[in-house]
């Protein structure tokens, strides 16, 4: 069988029609409606191949080459694909191509219909195998002549660099895979999106609905915030809509090419699914998983009224993790694990999984490095990696804080993906929506640069905008986004070229080298400064982090280290640290640098401040006379209490948000089963800030941030709203934040002006 009907496949076809063509068969039989098709079959590849009389050529090459030599394998690449596109097809083939390809017109009633020719690879011993994302896809082709080019050109992406480098990394045989071509009608969506089954994060029978104006790609590629939905399956009781602001979509211009187009205004905030559409879906939904006898994550478009379903795949790993359907018009694979989106940018890798500190010598430059939890000592390897995927964590903890300065995409809070991603395979993760997908990207460099790359921003601000920083090496570009200094520099990373816990140096005696690791690092972040402010911050080392380093076996073992012995509490505990940091930036206050603040972390009591200034002025260095003196507030107690620490004494307050949410809302930072309840903009958490912000107003003391919130544009505008004096951000987020808080200045400005015009 060459060429056969969606009707006449189901899902045990996939050594026919591959898996995607098998599925299409599978709900077609099954009544569900799909857009009408057919298939040319893995058998009419092959007889292709064989009568053009081009296997041997084309294994030849494939014998020979290196696919580690990328120039290589692209010129290998190539002179498959042209093999294949030169060789004649054989004329029975060709006849039945013409004729369903006439009879799905008829159908439709359209001369030339469109169609969407797909490609859909198969294992010959392992149908099951995934190619997903690897082969192409072409859309909008119409009329039989071009139909019969692109299911050619479908054949030769089965050659293309990626996919001969997946086959020969993951050892399938090149003359074992096979390749189906799907020919469906395009579906013209007014509306489309994606439909879970069930909600895949707690298995509810829950219908989770997503839609947008236009072609799903809008959705599936995530350039739009869709509608959202849920549908109770018991009763159709719709139980939750929350409509958003969608900018943009897709649509078919004249020649039935897919653009991408702003929104009309009319219809950016309207609602686009009605009840009625909403409880069609959700008996859809119904349908597809009871035919399947399990949760399935589809893919839907509404047509002049007229319902389809494009994708249904089931949700794996149900609880945690989710198939997404690949975006048809991109090169992405499957959504093999789902996490939180912590550092933005593009990355494709093969996986390395390090579940333990030995084997850090596994990620070469350019591996995806995934991992329980990374810890400070993992930084080198972190550095070497394009892309960083963990289990645990949420996305103020320590990976996405060290990936976004050293601007490495990076997914947190998988729950699994150390066990569900396979050593060696290769995957490409988007760091801003916190998905791992299958395959190797082609796109991936473009979307590297624009990652890293920092936008300049002439504009001037009252409320300073500065930069985190963590690590030395990122101070540079963290400077050339024109910062207005360094409203945090955690001292945290600083530490770690040793690769000595600093309680060892003390241990052995030897507290002028802990001074000049700490000096020596901190120069390198107030030179690329200087003359700007930088505020250090003494070290907020958790129990749990510093574990692994030399030094580090001593580390108590805590039930909760964020609520256990870390920032000053600790310290004043362990004064002789303490005092080295002091000693370190006193050093470098004498040899000029004396734009370095100095900043205490995680303080409860106003005792804390004052016993931490004694130590300061005990090695010979005096707050506020000599080095301008602060603190952080990260605790309610601290927010509550700001008056107190007022009176004690302090030149500067800057709120760490990541620390002050967790506290406040009871919700670990660093755990994923909560990072869903974990919200910076929580009232409480909020009226803190908005506290801590009017007392040090009232009080002349300077109030920054230096939390994640600070990055977050529509926060920021809050803050200055409330009188916050500067604010801190990730190198990345800058260019934003700044123009935000250009704009919140205006406003202020403006709406006093008009207020004396009343
Ligand atoms: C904070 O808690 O908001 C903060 C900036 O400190 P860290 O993230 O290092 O705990
Ligand atoms: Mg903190």
């Amino acid at each position: 069988m060459y060429v056969v009907k969606f009707e006449d496949l189901n899902k045990s076809d996939i050594g026919i029609a591959g898996g995607k063509g098998a599925n299409l068969g599978e709900l077609t039989q099954a009544g569900i409606p799909v857009p009408p098709g057919f298939v040319v079959t893995a058998q009419a590849y092959e007889k292709f191949m064989d009568e053009a009389g081009i296997n041997d050529s084309v294994m030849g090459i494939l014998d020979k080459i290196d696919i580690n030599d990328t120039k290589a394998l692209q010129a290998a690449a190539e002179e498959i694909k042209k093999i294949i596109i030169e060789a004649p097809i054989p004329e029975d083939l060709v006849l039945f191509i013409r004729e369903y390809y006439n009879e799905l017109c008829q159908r439709v009633g359209e001369d030339d219909t469109d169609v969407a020719i797909r490609s859909s690879a198969t294992a010959e011993d392992l149908p099951e195998a995934s190619f997903a994302g690897q082969q192409d896809t072409f859309l909008h082709v119409s009329g039989d002549d071009e139909v019969i080019e692109y299911i050619r050109k479908c054949w030769a992406s089965l050659f293309e660099a990626r996919a001969i480098f997946y086959r020969e990394e993951n050892d399938f045989e090149h003359s074992k895979v096979y390749i189906a071509v799907v020919v469906q009608k395009m579906a013209n969506a007014d509306k489309a999106g994606v439909m879970f089954t069930v909600n895949p994060s707690t298995g509810e029978e829950i219908a989770l609905i997503e839609g947008s104006w236009g072609l799903g790609e809008s959705v599936v590629s995530g350039d739009v915030t869709p509608d959202n939905y849920q549908v109770d399956k018991k009763d159709n009781e719709i139980i939750n809509v929350t409509i958003s602001d969608k900018k943009v979509m897709y649509t078919n211009d004249e020649n039935g090419t897919s653009i991408k187009v702003d929104v009309p205004d009319e219809l950016r905030k309207e609602r686009v699914l009605s009840d009625e559409e909403l409880i069609e879906l959700t008996e859809m939904g119904k349908r597809v998983q009871a035919h399947y006898g399990e949760p399935m994550d589809t893919e839907w478009a509404f047509e002049k009224g007229n319902l389809f379903l494009l994708q249904a795949r089931p949700i794996t790993t149900l609880g945690d993790v989710v198939e997404e359907a690949a975006d048809e018009s991109s090169d992405l694979g499957d959504v093999l694990v789902r996490g939180l989106g912590a550092s933005p940018g593009m990355a494709s890798g093969v996986v390395k999984i390090v579940l333990d500190i030995d084997e850090l010598d596994k990620i070469k430059d350019g591996d995806i490095m995934v991992t329980t939890m990374t810890t400070p000592d993992m930084v080198p390897a972190m550095r070497r990696a394009s892309g960083i995927v963990t289990d645990e964590g949420g996305v103020t903890c320590h990976a996405s804080i060290i990936s976004r300065e050293l601007g490495i995409p990076c997914v947190v809070g998988t729950g699994d993906a150390t066990t569900t991603l396979e050593e060696n395979s290769g995957v490409t993760l988007d760091g801003k929506k916190g998905l791992v997908f299958e395959g190797i990207s082609e796109t991936k460099e473009e979307a590297q640069v624009q990652a890293g790359a920092v936008e300049a921003a002439p504009i001037i601000t009252v409320t300073e905008v500065k930069a985190n920083v963590s690590m030395p090496e990122a101070a540079e570009k963290a400077a050339a986004t024109g910062a207005d200094g360094v409203g945090l520099l955690r001292t945290e990373h600083l530490m770690l070229t040793s690769g000595i816990h600093p309680g060892k140096f003390i241990a052995d005696g030897e507290e002028d080298k802990l001074i000049d690791t700490i000096a020596d690092n901190v120069q390198i972040v107030a030179d690329a400064f200087y003359p700007r402010p930088v505020w250090y911050r003494t070290l907020d080392a958790p129990t749990d982090e510093f574990i692994t380093l030399e030094g580090g076996e001593n580390e108590p073992r805590e039930h909760n280290p964020m609520l256990g012995w870390r920032g000053i509490r600790r310290e004043l505990d362990q004064p002789e640290i303490l005092k080295c940091e002091f000693k370190a930036i006193k050093k470098l206050h004498e040899k000029g640098y004396t734009n370095i603040g100095i900043m205490i972390p995680l303080s409860q009591s106003p005792e804390e401040l004052k016993q931490a200034k004694a130590l300061c002025s005990e090695v010979g260095f005096e707050p506020h006379k000599d080095v301008e003196f602060g603190m952080m507030v990260e605790i309610p107690a601290a927010a509550i209490m700001i008056d107190e620490y007022i009176k004690v004494g302090i030149d500067f307050v800057s709120l760490g948000t990541n620390d002050l949410t967790q506290y406040t809302l009871a919700v670990d930072r660093n755990n994923e089963f909560v990072a869903k309840h974990y919200s910076e903009e929580h009232p409480a958490v909020m009226k803190l800030i908005e506290r801590t912000i009017r007392k040090c107003a009232e009080a002349g003391v300077k109030c920054s941030i230096c939390g994640q919130a600070g990055s977050v544009p529509h926060i920021v505008e809050k803050l200055v709203e409330f009188g916050i004096t500067s604010v801190s951000s990730n190198t990345d987020a800058i260019a934003d934040v700044r123009k935000t808080v250009a704009r919140a200045e205006q406003k202020i400005i403006l709406d006093a002006a008009r207020k004396r015009l009343e």
